[in-house]
């Protein structure tokens, strides 16, 4: 059964378009389940009904015609209760209904299951025969795993379809994701590539070996042209020696070497590009195998001899990046390279098709000002290329080729959203005092836009995050003490003599260091953070020492610990920053080294739970709101399957956020909160009312906070959060928390555009 499944599978997903996809997909289940009859009728929720898309055993005719609506027939029942139906006599079914269109008047048994995405019913497969039985339970779930394999696969050709649809109709269509940074851009669509790789190219076989082999041979000639030309241009300037490597090169594009290999995949009946990955992979296991290191070291000449064959098979290579005056990025996961690669002013919005909105890249979306949405699963990225759009960030929605009447509308909504933010501006220097008179110290979350200068110092209490790793992730390899020390001094001095607050290396999860390689299945609950600097003291005192002598005669540096989750963790962390204390101290006797303070994220649940002993021993801590949600939820923040599961208004959430604030008061131990949750308007309020005086965020949020504490009082705060306390659902808080700012008036906040 398995191979089965995965041959119907994999036959679908080579169809070039969805009808094709559907009629090879009817075909095969009706065989594959030796029965006369498999339809399948997709949902149109337009029309509230199901149109039969393909058949094999129903009248051909009635295919795109026929519909059934929702709560009609056999189809609906399926539908409407989302479980299978599996009868031997379909007609004496109470919800039966004879559609003599469809000619379905001799078959008798009928099994049918839901294909349902993302808790979407996106349609109805139905399998008949005309003798009347029951399917056998194998084939009820055969059926239900077939429907549950190739759902994510017919919402991919759905979206498709919508695009297809729209390039022939000139209609606008619209896509949903999930809203990460509030805005809206209107611009061009720019699509940037992943950077190729094997591992994202699918085996694939194809019926054309002549094509296939044809693109191969072409491939390995525009290779072999590359490297002429390199060493050509490299032969003035490299001794002869290292000029010989292109000459091994050009040995290993050889018929005999590589070429021969390919073609033999090739006429197993392999694409070009699933054939080369075999050889290219197979060939560098067999060199990572060999016990000598320098033909073990040849591994990487392979793959990179097959990555420039394979660059040259898809074609895809951007060399001049010509990114348009309101570019609309569009990535598949995206990464901070791919936001500081688009010139300063041209960036309007961002739509990542995987990943969420509370992963890194996503936060600094935020802290740049830039509409974003994450999560269009299944996008056909190229399709869009250069196409005009809307995004609208506020709903989730991107909009291709829209029409002229929603451009105006979207236009004026952008003047409208221009205003208020100009009236954040007028008081952005004003204090950030509620109004009954309670002060709340608003500091900037920093480091993610790789900016050491900030204009914005005066607006603000200084930095409550410097995140460190935004800026290693940009080297080639990890920068030297006196490098950290130089950039962590221009930092200081920006903000100086206000307090920042700069977090030790957190990498791991979804930051990755290109020269530092973590492969792991589970990176968030892996190797992330403080247990990285613990178990490399070097890179650790490095980073710890660079701080501290970047600090000498300014004095504003606090240093702060991230993911810490065990008293040992604390213990040796302290350790080693004491270590690095004494050594600088014991070499420049004569200057006086100021000893910062320490402090320490709260992140993980455990720490929650070890403040009154961790408070003996550091001198602050910091609520990192987006991983505590993450990890009190076990919700990966980066996975845009389970992003609607991420949601730190979950009461579980605030309660344990309430439970630090009133402890930390008790110890009298400084705390603040530096995640996301503090830059959202109903959330700042939330947690002032639990005692929190001291809330750091991105720009854009923080003049949104400061003018919204400025119209309201701790008192009314503090009703608010009793009852959000006392809800059993997020929902329930956020209805709470949006009918609180509309009857303060704030309501112009939350304008969602329909
Ligand atoms: C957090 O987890 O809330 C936080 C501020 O740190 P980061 O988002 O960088 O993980
Ligand atoms: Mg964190």
């Amino acid at each position: 059964m398995l191979a089965t499944l995965r041959t119907i599978a994999e036959s679908v997903s080579q169809q070039a378009d969805l009808d094709s996809a559907l009629v090879c997909f009817v075909q095969m289940v009706k065989e594959a389940m030796k029965t006369q009859c498999c339809s399948i009728y997709f949902a149109d929720y337009s029309q509230d009904n199901f149109v039969l898309m393909a058949t094999e055993g129903l009248n051909p005719d009635a295919v795109g015609k026929f519909r059934i609506g929702f709560t009609e027939g056999l189809v609906g029942l399926v539908a409407q209760r989302e479980e299978p139906i599996n009868i031997a006599f379909a007609k004496s079914h109470p919800r039966f209904k004879l559609s003599p269109e469809v000619n379905e008047e001799g078959y008798n048994a009928f099994l049918s299951v839901p294909v349902v995405h993302q808790k979407k019913v996106l349609g109805v497969i139905v399998v008949q025969q005309k003798m009347a039985r029951v399917f056998s339970q194998d084939e009820e779930s055969f059926l239900i795993t077939l429907s549950a394999q190739l759902a994510s696969q017919l919402a991919h050709a759905e979206i498709k379809e919508v695009l297809r649809q729209d390039e022939s109709s000139h209609q606008t269509s619209v896509l949903k994701g999930v809203s990460s940074a509030p805005g809206i851009g209107i611009g061009q669509a720019f699509v940037v590539l992943p950077k190729l790789d094997f591992s994202s190219i699918e085996l694939k076989k194809v019926t054309d070996v002549t094509e296939q082999t044809r693109l191969f041979t072409q491939a390995v000639a525009a290779t072999r042209k590359e490297f002429n030309s390199l060493s050509m241009t490299l032969s003035d300037s490299i001794p002869k020696e290292a000029l010989a490597v292109f000459e091994v090169y050009q040995q290993l594009l050889d018929t005999k070497s590589l070429g021969q290999n390919v073609e033999a995949q090739l006429y197993e009946g392999w694409c070009a590009k699933s054939a080369l990955k075999i050889v290219i992979e197979r060939l560098i296991s067999q060199f990572n195998a060999m016990q000598d290191p320098y033909i073990k070291e040849r591994a990487v000449d392979v793959k990179d001899i097959g990555l420039r064959v394979l660059h040259h098979l898809v074609n895809t290579e951007q060399t001049v990046k010509d990114y348009p005056k309101n570019t609309i990025l569009i990535a598949n996961t995206l990464t901070p390279a791919m936001l500081a690669e688009v010139p300063k002013g041209l960036l309007a919005g961002v739509v990542s098709v995987n990943g969420s909105a509370n992963s890194h890249a996503s936060i600094l979306t935020r802290a740049m000002g830039i509409p974003a949405i994450w999560g269009i699963e299944d996008l056909p990225l190229l399709q869009f290329d250069a196409k005009p759009m809307i995004l609208d960030a506020y709903a989730g929605r991107l909009y291709i080729s829209p029409s002229q009447v929603l451009l105006d509308e979207y236009r004026a909504l952008q003047h409208q959203e221009s205003i208020l933010n100009n009236r954040f501006l007028d008081e952005q220097e004003s204090d950030p005092i509620t109004k009954d008179g309670h002060y709340i110290s608003l500091r900037l979350n920093a480091g993610l836009d790789l900016n050491p200068e900030h204009s914005n110092a005066h607006i603000c209490d200084g930095v409550g995050l410097y995140r460190t790793e935004a800026w290693f992730m940009q080297k080639g390899q990890f920068p030297s003490q006196i490098e950290q020390e130089n950039w962590y001094r221009e930092v200081l001095k920006s903000y100086y003599p206000n307090p920042v607050v700069m977090r030790t290396l957190d990498i791991g999860g979804d930051k990755v260091l290109d020269y530092f390689n973590i492969t792991e299945e589970n990176p968030f609950l892996g190797w992330r953070g403080i247990r990285i600097s613990l178990d490399h003291p070097e890179l650790f005192l490095d980073q710890l020492k660079a701080m501290i002598k970047a600090n000498m005669g300014l004095g504003n540096l606090k240093i702060m610990l991230p993911m810490i989750s065990t008293t040992d963790e604390v213990d040796e962390a302290l350790a080693l920053f004491e270590q690095a204390y004494f050594e600088l101290s014991e070499k420049q006797p004569q200057e006086s080294i100021e000893r910062p303070n320490i402090g320490i994220m709260l992140e993980v649940p455990s720490s929650v739970f070890m403040i009154p002993e961790w408070a003996q021993k550091v001198d602050f801590c910091s609520v990192g709101s987006n991983d505590l949600t993450q990890y009190l939820l076990a919700v990966d923040r980066a996975n845009a399957r389970v992003a609607e599961l991420f949601n730190p208004y979950h009461p579980g959430v605030l309660r344990v956020l309430n439970k630090v604030a009133s402890e930390c008061k008790d110890l009298t131990l400084p705390f603040s909160l530096c995640g996301e949750l503090g830059g959202d308007p109903e959330g700042a309020i939330l947690l002032i009312a639990m005692g929190y005086r001291r809330l750091s965020m991105n720009l854009s949020s923080l003049i949104k906070v400061k003018w919204v504490l400025r119209r309201l009082t701790v008192s009314d705060m503090e009703k608010l959060l009793s009852e959000c306390l006392a809800q059993s659902n997020a929902k329930q808080v956020l209805r709470l928390t949006r009918n609180f700012m509309i009857e303060h008036q704030l309501g112009e906040l939350f304008y969602t555009p329909k």
